[in-house]
């Protein structure tokens, strides 16, 4: 690291200790021929294929409306002056997130497996026999794990749930109290840490192994990483539907709410083997979880403790709080990201509450990050978003928030404005 990238390195991080907005960028242009490569092409058109297979089966098991059973968002409109589109995953179906992506596909992989090794199943049959009693009695033998502080622990729940696994789900004492009512009321056992997350996420990972439960990794799951990747192509043919064409002149620019960074990390490397170039991702963190902007700033391409930096890991964005990244999506993404937006928790509220008020959308705090970072990206890195560029603003959760939570937050983004 030379010494002025140092100095805006060092300068970025001690506005994170003074819990003030900041925006990192990648120094130096990105790398794309030589490292986009750890998304392999065909471990993404798999994922599209599973999702596919599986489609009819979530159908059924997930009966909501006309829903065809396929994992997919809008993409929306927003109002005219906030120049953006936006990728509607707060209303995602199963989970009410971005989870809906990773999460419900790492799901999908263990239960294919598990039916194939069971003799169940033969590769390339339907998978609707995985509903039949048969298929039930074996997979409700089999125990799955997950740790999260909310948002996957509840997706991945859910899911293995509905195919009858017998699942436990660790979550954090701070996660909210209705992810934990509903996970226990579809007969998952939810396990509750107090303390540092971290550790519990080794002892819930230690114990799983121990068990024999397979083992839903947060931080190192290939599986995740690439069920977000499915997402890229995704978003792709609904700009080609919708007639925007992205080039050199018209870049893409994509904010994505990042907490370990698997889900912004999977969508960018799926966007970045799609438009290469063209196409610039800023991730969306908590000033006070920046743990990819503080790996990135150290320029290690290791994770970093956002509390060895003076940072309390304490947010309302409870999809964003963790204390340090993901080695693989660092490993796989770190040196394309081409910046990293740190928003405080007053501007993730004011934009939850005017979401809601411009546009009618039901948002949690982590999926407002991505608006507020566009506007922070916008006003401190004007040269990153030409005139000329598209704009999406991935919302990433929050359609399932019962109305008691989020009346709370609109009261609290009131409050702000009092003050
Ligand atoms: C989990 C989550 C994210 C970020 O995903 P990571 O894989 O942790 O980076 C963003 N928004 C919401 C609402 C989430 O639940």
């Amino acid at each position: 690291m030379d010494g002025e990238q140092s100095g805006a390195a060092e300068a970025a991080l001690s506005a994170l200790r003074r819990g003030e907005a900041t925006l990192w960028r990648r120094p130096g242009p990105a790398r794309l021929e030589a490292d986009v490569a750890p998304l392999d092409a065909a471990e993404t058109a798999e994922a599209q294929d599973r999702f596919g297979r599986f489609a009819p089966v979530l159908a059924r098991l997930f009966p909501t409306g006309d829903w065809d059973g396929r994992v997919r968002s809008d993409l929306i409109a927003a109002p005219d002056d906030w120049s953006l589109l936006l990728k509607a995953d707060h209303a995602l179906p199963i989970a009410g997130s971005v989870k809906a992506r990773g999460g419900v596909y790492e799901v999908l992989c263990h239960v294919e497996s598990l039916a194939e090794a069971a003799g169940l199943r033969a590769p390339g049959e339907p998978t609707l026999r995985l509903l039949e009693p048969e298929a039930a009695a074996v997979l409700s033998r089999h125990r799955l794990a997950v740790a999260s502080t909310g948002n996957l622990g509840f997706a991945v729940g859910v899911a293995a749930r509905a195919f009858g696994l017998r699942t436990e789900a660790h979550m954090s004492r701070e996660a909210k109290a209705w992810k934990k009512q509903r996970l226990r009321a579809i007969g998952a056992e939810v396990i509750e840490h107090a303390g540092d997350y971290g550790l519990a996420v080794v002892r819930a990972r230690d114990g799983a192994r121990a068990e024999g439960a397979y083992f839903v990794d947060d931080e190192t799951s290939r599986r995740l990483f690439v069920g977000y990747s499915a997402a890229a192509a995704e978003l792709a043919g609904q700009l080609r539907g919708q007639g925007v064409e992205i080039c050199a002149r018209r870049p893409l620019i994509v904010y994505l709410p990042c907490g370990v960074g698997g889900a912004p990390g999977g969508i960018a490397a799926g966007l970045k083997a799609i438009y290469g170039a063209d196409v610039r991702v800023v991730f969306a963190e908590p000033v006070s979880s920046s743990c990819v902007l503080a790996a990135l700033a150290a320029g290690g391409g290791r994770p970093v403790s956002v509390y060895d930096l003076g940072l309390a890991n304490d947010t309302l964005a409870d999809g964003l709080a963790v204390a340090s990244a993901s080695p693989l999506a660092l490993d796989a993404i770190g040196r394309n990201i081409d910046a990293v937006a740190a928003v405080t928790d007053t501007a993730m509220l004011r934009w939850v509450a005017r979401a809601w008020r411009e546009a009618g959308l039901r948002l949690e705090p982590s999926a407002a990050a991505a608006l507020a970072a566009a506007e922070l990206t916008r006003a401190r890195a004007p040269d990153l978003v030409p005139a000329e560029a598209v704009q999406v603003a991935w919302l990433t959760g929050g359609s399932l928030l019962p109305d008691a939570e989020f009346a709370g937050l609109l009261g609290q983004a009131e409050a702000l404005q009092s003050v």
